[in-house]
């Protein structure tokens, strides 16, 4: 099974990552210990945080709750020691919004006709859908772009 995380507040950012990995990574603005706690436990999600005190909860230290003790400052060294100790994948990459964390679903292209910008419609032929903010993805520039910044943070993280 995909493991899926809740992402602390002190590593916000790698909720993005995860989610352009395509992988379920929760993240609450200004949620306490015992909110990741719980909601870690209840949706069996992979705390990812920087704060040794819930490292050393008995809930974690029993195994009960599985998290993941970040270590660098920069979100590439975050993202590269996840998904080494989680051995992390990119079968499912640019599935999953990245605003909302629901997985995408296709479109048809006369679907999106209205709701794309016109040389968007001309040129791009596949499409995706958040079912939860309605955003639509394609694969243009911004796509692209992210791929290439993906695979710079991967480098010597699949070894
Ligand atoms: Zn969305």
């Amino acid at each position: 099974m995909r493991p899926k995380f809740i992402v602390d507040t002190n590593v916000g950012r790698l909720a993005r990552w995860l989610r352009i990995m395509g992988y379920d990574a929760a993240f609450i603005n200004y949620i306490d210990d015992w909110g990741l706690v719980s909601i870690g436990l209840k949706e069996k999600r992979v705390v990812l945080t920087k704060d040794t005190q819930i490292m050393m909860r008995r809930v974690v230290t029993s195994g009960k709750l599985k998290a993941l003790l970040i270590e660098g400052d920069e979100v590439k060294d975050q993202l590269r020691q996840v998904v080494r100790t989680m051995k992390l994948d990119q079968e499912r990459k640019f599935t999953r919004c990245l605003e909302c964390n629901q997985p995408l679903v296709s479109k048809r292209k006369a679907e999106v006709k209205d709701l794309v910008p016109p040389y968007v419609f001309q040129t791009q032929s596949r499409y995706v859908e958040c079912p939860s903010c309605h955003r639509i993805y394609w694969r243009g520039t911004h796509w692209q772009r992210m791929k290439r910044e993906l695979e710079t943070l991967m480098e010597g993280a699949e070894e």
